[in-house]
């Protein structure tokens, strides 16, 4: 399917996103490329600085600018670029076609509002509910993202809940307008790991029933391994392998992502040591020549240093494609092969 295929739902192409700040330019975000269709879960993964998050605000257009900056690239939503779009039309896609979650319940929601109210709003304000009808709607809601005693709960303020509660309410905020496409950046971080798994399951849930698109970013492999269909793994802002989820874990094709995954603990490699991957994330005002990975390589030779790796279409010994799969690394071939 081509990007501009108004059935894609969200397509990235080529997105470069730079930040001038009094040291220099940081380019977060160096060519970028996703797509994600109805109905399917994107994961996009990478440590703090990588750029999955700029990437994330670019599409939204919440951008902060300046200091961000879109140099280049296209954000198509159905075919269409919202990078070039009039605002008007922009604002309304943003608005209704796509919900964000952030990681921080707390500071997304108003404080001296009651949760049920700033529901409620929502339905008052895009549907033009009474406000009657409206605070149905919300205890409705709130009720299909498990609160217990929705209808009481309603009245209560965002500090009244608990941290997975009130990420349940966020997922409820994004879910009020029916969108076809959530981005949710880090959605669960700030919860405990139990907590986590009950919000990512509720999420990759409501995905399904509502056939929604999801963009799920997080830094932590461990969380999107039961949600996700595709995983998009980035490094100093460019997407450095993608593959379906199952695969990645299974044969990862860049060290990074081989890193990534001897970081964290499995049930499939029980007793096997964890290793941490060796160094720094990379200064964004300085990236390391050629492979921005290489000084934190155990692959690394010479020619990493000289030439930086495309992404190359990924494929098994015989030469049999993998489709969906492709790594940014002159060596996948050992590095999956292994
Ligand atoms: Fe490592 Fe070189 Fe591959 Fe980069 S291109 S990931 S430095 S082996």
């Amino acid at each position: 399917m081509d990007s501009t295929d108004p059935t894609r739902l969200l397509a990235v192409r080529d997105l470069q996103v730079e930040f001038r700040t009094r040291d220099g330019v940081v380019k977060a975000v160096n060519g970028v490329s996703y797509h994600v269709d109805a109905g399917e879960t994107l994961a996009v993964l990478g440590e703090s600085g990588s750029g999955k998050s700029v990437t994330a605000h670019a599409v939204m257009g919440i951008l902060e600018s300046p200091p961000g900056r879109v140099t280049g690239g296209e954000v198509l939503f159905r075919g269409r670029d919202m990078l070039t779009m009039p605002a008007e039309e922009r604002r309304r896609i943003r608005g209704r076609k796509i919900a964000m979650i952030f990681q921080d319940a707390l500071s997304a929601l108003n404080p001296v509002l009651s949760v049920g109210y700033q529901l409620g709003e929502m339905f008052r304000v895009h549907q033009g509910l009474s406000r009657r009808a409206a605070r149905a709607k919300a205890v409705e809601l709130m009720d299909r993202v498990g609160i217990p005693a929705a209808a009481a709960r309603a009245l209560d303020y965002p500090h009244q809940f608990s941290g997975g509660m009130r990420q349940r309410i966020m997922i409820a905020m994004a879910l009020s307008l029916e969108p076809d496409l959530i981005i949710a950046d880090e959605p669960t971080t700030a919860l405990d790991v139990t907590v986590q798994a009950q919000v990512m399951d509720l999420l990759a849930e409501l995905q399904r029933e509502y056939t929604m698109g999801l963009v799920l970013i997080t830094h932590d492999l461990g969380v999107v391994a039961d949600v996700a269909d595709r995983i998009a793994v980035m490094y100093a802002g460019r997407i450095v392998e993608t593959a379906p989820v199952h695969e990645l874990y299974k044969r990862p094709a860049h060290p990074y992502t081989r890193g990534l995954l001897d970081s964290i603990p499995r049930l499939d490699r029980r007793g096997r040591e964890l290793s941490a991957i060796r160094g720094l994330p990379p200064n964004l005002l300085d990236i390391p020549s050629g492979c921005a990975f290489h000084p934190r390589c155990p692959r690394a030779q010479d020619v990493c240093i000289t030439d930086r790796p495309p992404l190359y279409a990924v494929a098994e010994r015989d030469g049999t494609e993998m489709p969906g799969r492709a790594a940014a690394c002159h060596f996948w071939k050992d590095e999956l092969h292994a």
